[in-house]
């Protein structure tokens, strides 16, 4: 039982990876590898630069998910109890439904929370999204972690809860180094910090070779540097609804946070004109 059992959980998180290199894969993107760790599974990928892409990347793992909780819960009613193959179906069942059950709540970094951040987009913009998703996942974080400890004594979750929140803290550290700490100031800052770090990562890698942390937070670095654009495109966008209105209306129909916004944005894109430069693969 056990070995089967072991089995099925190794095979329904690698299934959940390849769904999100196949959705990737899908929408033009890469991934080349999948990690397999004790708290689930890590599919490098580098999906194209928009929302739809993202989206489509991130939703194909909870999709196989889903997909295998409905096949073992069909495995379980195929099979008769008196077999050890039910009960061994029947766990696999329970994993994958708390495994679809945790993709599905809006908990950034988990795959739910990565959703629910991107449908955010249109409305707030990639910074306030992103904001919005990790505080939510930090509470959702101290909830596992609390459940996990008070109610089930599982320490694994307690981990998981733990993980969590440390992602969501390192994720809004890193827009606000993007940003300056400001909604749309320090401009530029974010293409610069990118070439001071790389330079450093890259040769401690070459010394040692490179070790999974590193490959890690390389494939990080360059999915932080592949959203970047899109920020961009709200902003761009934004500025292009700004300047229509000044258009139509004159510049006296602008409220002072518009102006304050255009002005921001005019200085971020004339600092910002050097293309950002994604050398970050290895
Ligand atoms: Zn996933």
């Amino acid at each position: 039982m056990t070995v089967g059992y072991l089995f099925l959980l190794w095979l329904s998180i690698l299934l959940h990876e390849f769904g999100h290199c196949f959705g990737c894969r899908h929408v033009g993107g890469t991934a080349d590898e999948v990690l397999l760790w004790p708290l689930g599974g890590l599919a490098m990928v580098s999906p194209p630069n928009n929302r739809r892409a993202q989206l489509i990347t991130t939703a194909a793992g909870p999709a196989v998910t889903v997909m295998l909780t409905a096949v073992f819960y069909g495995a379980t009613q195929w099979i008769p109890p008196t077999e050890k193959a039910h009960w061994v179906a029947y766990a696999a069942f329970v994993f994958n439904k708390w495994c679809a059950v945790l993709n599905l709540l809006p908990a950034y970094p988990l795959d739910g929370g990565r959703i629910f951040q991107w449908l955010l987009v249109p409305r707030l913009g990639f910074h306030r999204a992103t904001l919005l998703a990790t505080r939510v996942g930090k509470v959702f974080a101290v909830l596992i972690a609390l459940v996990a400890v008070l109610h089930y004594h599982d320490y694994m979750f307690a981990f998981l809860g733990l993980w969590m929140y440390m992602q969501c803290e390192q994720q809004q550290r890193a827009l606000a180094a993007d940003f300056g700490g400001g909604e749309w100031g320090g401009a530029g800052r974010h293409y610069m910090d990118a070439d001071r770090e790389e330079p450093r990562r890259r040769s401690r890698s070459a010394r040692r070779g490179p070790s999974i942390g590193t490959r890690v937070r390389a494939w990080w670095s360059r999915r932080r540097t592949a959203q970047r654009p899109v920020v961009d495109e709200d902003l761009r966008r934004h500025v292009d609804e700004l300047l229509d209105k000044v258009s139509t209306s004159g510049l006296a129909s602008l409220s002072p946070e518009e102006r304050k916004f255009l002005q921001e944005a005019s200085e971020r894109f004339r600092d910002a004109s050097e293309p950002p430069d994604d050398r970050a693969g290895s």
